[in-house]
This record gives structure tokens, C-alpha cells and sequence, in this order.
């Protein structure tokens, strides 16, 4: 398995709306707009960073994953993307080594990702996401 970088951190907000000032206008980061992820219940924000990206994650309903992590463990960093160069062959070679996985096959995430989460159990309580888009 081949991973290229780290894609994203993502963030857990209550708001993008009143979150992204701080993002975009006082640390002065590009702001690529909003897109819903009806699928997992999120709207996310994406600040370009040099190599990386921050996504800001809204839940858009009180049972989305995104509103339990905010009930359990308050906003802030919910998982760490990083990008790969094949998920599916990642996903087999993970699976193989035993780690358990919360996604065994790709979904779709935002920005025509192909993305997948291991489970925090395997991984020191991290969330961490695997990527596969195009680039940049
Ligand atoms: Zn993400």
C-alpha cells in the first residue's frame, strides 16, 4: 500500500457558517465552498493548506456521524485523510494484516473522492480515512 501524503485533516463544527471566517479571513486560507455529503449526512468546507487541505464537517442532521462525534467528544479534529494511490489495494492489504476496517469497500466522499475509514479501535483511537482522488 502506497500512501502519497496527508490529504486532509478534518475538522468537527457545529457551523461552517460561523467557523469559516476564522479559517479564511484570519489565517487567510482559500476557501473552496461547501458541498453536502447526503450519503454521510455532512456538509464539508475545504481550506486549501500547501500540500494538504482542512475540512470542516457539518452534520446536516442530529443522527449524522459528524453530530454524535460532536455529542460525545465536543468540536475538533474528527480524522486524518491520507491519500493513497490505490484504496482498493490498500482496503486488501489492510484487511489481509488483520485491521479492522470500517469501510471494507470505497465510498463516495466529497469532491469525487473514493474514500474509506479504518476503525479507531485499530488505529490508537485516530480516525483515520483513506483517500484516492485525482490530483491535486
Ligand atoms: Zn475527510
Amino acid at each position: 500500500m502506497k500512501i502519497l501524503k496527508i490529504d486532509h485533516l478534518g475538522i468537527a463544527v457545529k457551523s461552517i457558517d460561523q467557523t469559516k471566517a476564522f479559517w479564511r479571513d484570519i489565517l487567510g486560507l482559500g476557501f473552496e465552498g461547501t458541498e453536502t455529503v447526503a450519503e454521510q449526512k455532512v456538509t464539508t468546507a475545504f481550506f486549501p493548506v500547501g500540500e494538504s487541505e482542512v475540512e470542516l464537517l457539518e452534520s446536516t442532521a442530529p443522527d449524522g456521524p459528524v453530530a454524535k462525534y460532536i455529542e460525545k467528544r465536543g468540536e475538533g479534529i474528527q480524522h486524518v485523510a491520507f491519500r493513497v494511490e490505490d484504496i482498493e489495494a490498500a482496503l486488501a492489504f489492510l484487511k489481509e494484516k488483520g485491521v479492522a476496517l470500517i469501510d471494507e469497500t470505497p465510498r463516495k466522499g466529497a469532491g469525487g473522492a473514493k474514500i474509506a475509514f479504518l476503525h479507531p479501535k485499530a488505529t490508537n483511537g485516530v480516525l483515520v480515512e483513506l483517500c484516492e482522488r485525482q490530483a491535486p
